[in-house]
């Protein structure tokens, strides 16, 4: 027998809803990371309806595996809010009835309220009238619940379109945003730490699909950070917005440093060499920006003199989400990504490695690129670059690079 009803989960967008003439393009974009995220659950299709997306569940689906999927597209750049319910007929027995089905699925409310609207006058109940109807039948079916009509516990939305009705009570809201793939690539810094995932995530958040390059001690440590990175970026994976994550073997070179370097310069020359190589893979994922985690004062090297001495190395803009936040408000935004457990796990990285006892925290740029110029670093940076390891991630909106890119298809040295 066909279901009175089909059960669907209803995807509202905020900022995409502001977009101009582009907004289709994001809509489709959303569509795609959803529908590649969802590979797996029970869904039939996914569609633009009136301002939204709805994704069809197969017949048959519980209530606990819509959750679920209510629970991926929560998490997911470019949803403001997911509401778990129904499309049924235009029939206003029937719309009654579901709604009793949708309210029941709330769990624990003491109060609700109905809120209809339609998007055609050819349904010929206003929403006036249908709040009145369908609130009948759900205040019959929950005689011990009150109506309420300012900040009730659930509110059971009914909404009229052209040739069906969709009906929802149970509604979160989502991480907001914008679609990954709709603001180009970037290049993330990514430690094991607490920081640079939720700096990562602050631009996937914007739209920008994420490429992760992480520094490893090896072979002057273990590889355990290499372990929580991966750990790391399986989270954020669940999300569609990180593509690959490239480990880079950087301990004989920080040695080289330690070795003859000015100890107090040693962590700004680490940096600089870090940030030459991150551009130098961006270069080759043809990505627009750099991502770091820092926030300023934190510790020595996130000084504005060393921020300074740091962005002088590379000429691509060095975006840093976390510059004003506070460590208590990232370490909030790490629990609620996912990533804080791991990351607080203690691992060495190139950051534990030949560290001075004191830091410049000061640093004149003129002595920095003296120190530096000690070194063949032009060599370094395409000997680490190529040494660079790939570890792909599963993001829809990436296609990895077919080929490495060459010195001549910089548009900028042709
Ligand atoms: P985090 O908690 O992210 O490790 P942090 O507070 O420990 O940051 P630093 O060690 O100074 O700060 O690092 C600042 C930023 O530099 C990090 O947020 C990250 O973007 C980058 N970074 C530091 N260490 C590494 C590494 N081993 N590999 C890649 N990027 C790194
Ligand atoms: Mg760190």
């Amino acid at each position: 027998m066909q279901e009175l009803h089909q059960r669907v989960c209803l995807i509202h967008y905020h900022e995409i809803g502001l977009k101009g003439r582009n907004r289709s393009v994001f809509e489709k974009r959303l569509v795609k990371n959803v529908e590649a995220l969802l590979d797996g659950y029970p869904v039939v299709t996914i569609h633009r309806i009136s301002g939204r997306l709805c994704v069809f569940l197969k017949e048959g689906t519980t209530f606990e595996r819509a959750l679920e999927v209510a629970h991926i597209v929560r998490d997911v750049p470019g949803v403001a809010r997911v509401s778990c319910g129904f499309k049924c007929e235009r029939e206003l027995e029937i719309m009654g009835q579901v709604a009793v089905n949708a309210l029941a699925e709330c769990g624990d409310f003491q109060s609700f309220k109905v809120h209809a609207r339609r998007n055609h006058t050819d349904f010929e109940t206003d929403s006036m009238q249908m709040n009145q109807i369908i609130g009948a039948v759900l205040c019959q079916a929950n005689p011990d619940k009150k109506v309420k009509m300012k900040d009730p516990d659930i509110t059971v939305t009914v909404e009229v379109v052209q040739n069906a009705s969709y009906i929802y009570a149970r509604s979160e809201r989502g991480i907001g945003g914008l679609p990954v793939g709709s603001s180009g690539h970037v290049v993330s810094l990514l430690s094991s730490g607490i920081d640079s995932p939720v700096a990562l995530w602050r631009l996937a958040r914007r739209g920008a699909v994420c490429i992760g390059v992480h520094f490893s001690g090896r072979p002057q440590t273990s590889d355990t950070s290499e372990y929580l990175v991966d750990d790391i970026a399986h989270v954020l994976e669940k999300t569609g917005c990180i593509a690959r994550v490239y480990v880079v073997p950087l301990g004989d070179y920080q040695k080289e440093i330690a070795l003859m370097a000015p100890p107090s310069l040693r962590v700004i020359l680490y940096r600089r060499l870090m940030f030459k190589v991150a551009e130098e893979i961006a270069r080759r994922e043809h990505a627009g920006a750099l991502v770091t985690g820092e926030s300023l004062g934190q510790v020595a090297s996130q000084t504005l003199d060393n921020i300074r001495a740091t962005d002088n190395a590379v000429e691509l803009p060095v975006f840093r989400p976390l510059i004003g936040t506070d460590k208590l408000q990232i370490i909030e935004d790490a629990q609620r990504l996912g990533t804080f457990e791991i990351s607080s796990q203690d691992a060495p990285d190139c950051c534990t490695l030949f560290m001075p006892r004191n830091p410049e925290t000061h640093a004149k740029l003129a002595e920095v690129l003296e120190a530096e110029s000690a070194y063949p670093i032009d060599e370094w940076v395409r000997e680490l670059a190529d040494a660079a390891e790939p570890h792909d991630y599963a993001c829809p909106s990436y296609k990895p690079r077919k080929r490495a890119v060459q010195e001549s298809d910089d548009p900028a040295k042709a």
